[in-house]
């Protein structure tokens, strides 16, 4: 038997006994070590949806996750027992348009990790295909490995938006999402990248990371703020993580002329106020980013040869048993935390 943290109904997580998972020959066992609490998880335990996602049964959340393998499968080649592994989230189906295009993260069949219906990684142990585990690096450990997954949405937002040396960025919202996608930005050479939010210590954590200015938007006009930095060009590159509708609108007042907005963040109502007009005389375009596809081998290089200290993100830690006191934690002070890992050994 083994320990699972399952949400029961929303805004309930209970740690049961269940079935240690048996696995398929293609295959492998992993210990789960580390688990990044992601602001979907979050979502499902206050709102108990998101967007045409609904959760109607007990489900297990967590979808950033890396382990060890203990067990392999008949046909595993690749793989060992003890070699440590980041779980890639989403098991697509390999036949439809999109997955033979390469755009799998566009699969309408995907099984992704802690989205209804099929339960995440917050289990000591999960049986999880060969492919779909990709190998830590000698030196990196799992709460890196966990990390991976909110690092390569923010190198697909980097991706979506040309990123290149010499272009300049704005990043609206410097959560997990706006920080991973700093990092993605200046591991790709990019420097001049200015940074807005709401909470101050989100803002601290991404001038440490890199960032050239923050601005919060409390106190500042954020948009007069940058306009100013750039010789009142604007930036090559927005990317808008924050989800809001007042971030969307920025957009098009920041992008430069033949620039490229990149929305990351969900807003969780359609936005009806966009300055489309602005856009046009600018020539700027608008792409969008869903997950992400074919970047975990890259950003765990990126990791693993330290191009990229992922782990500075982290605020807090907290044990298995504690999933619900994680969550709560992060609804209730949001102002103090940047990103929660759950150690799984705890
Ligand atoms: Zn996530
Ligand atoms: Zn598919």
């Amino acid at each position: 038997m083994m320990r699972a943290a399952v949400m029961t109904e929303p805004g309930k997580i209970a740690i049961v006994e269940q079935e240690m998972p048996k696995i398929k020959d293609c295959e492998v066992l992993v210990k789960i070590e580390h688990v990044g609490l992601c602001g979907s998880d979050v979502h499902y335990y206050t709102d108990g949806r998101i967007g045409d996602f609904v959760v109607e049964n007990p489900i297990i959340l967590g979808h950033e996750a890396a382990g060890k393998v203990v067990e392999v499968g008949k046909d595993v080649t690749s793989l060992q027992k003890g070699d440590l592994v980041a779980l890639e989230p989403g098991i697509t189906c390999g036949k439809c348009e999109f997955c033979r295009t390469g755009r799998y993260n566009l699969c309408p069949d995907v099984e992704f990790l802690a989205t209804p219906p099929y339960d995440g990684a917050f289990v000591e142990y999960i049986a999880y295909p060969e492919d779909m585990c990709i190998k830590l690096p000698e030196g990196m450990d799992t709460v890196e490995g966990a990390l991976i997954e909110p690092l390569a949405v923010g190198f697909h937002a980097a991706n979506q938006g040309s990123a290149a040396i010499g272009k300049s960025a704005a990043i609206l919202g410097s959560g997990t999402i706006g920080l991973t996608t700093l990092m993605a930005l200046l591991a790709q050479g990019i420097r001049d990248v200015y940074v807005t939010d709401l909470v101050d210590l989100r803002l601290a954590k991404a001038k440490e990371v890199g960032a050239k200015e923050v601005f919060n938007a409390k106190n500042c006009n954020v948009v007069e703020e940058i306009m100013k930095a750039t010789n009142n060009e604007g930036v090559d590159i927005v990317i808008e993580t924050a989800g809001a509708e007042i971030t969307a609108q920025q957009c098009a007042e920041l992008v430069k002329r033949g620039g490229t907005i990149v929305l990351v963040g969900m807003a969780a109502d359609p936005v009806y106020r966009f300055d489309f007009g602005k856009l046009q005389a600018k020539e700027a375009s608008i792409t969008t980013v869903f997950r992400y596809r074919n970047i975990y081998p890259a950003a765990i290089k990126a990791v693993g040869e330290k191009l990229i200290d992922v782990k500075q993100i982290v605020s807090d830690v907290f044990g298995l048993s504690e999933v619900d006191k994680a969550v709560e934690h992060a609804i209730n002070h949001a102002a103090e935390t940047v990103k929660i890992v759950i150690d799984m050994n705890k």
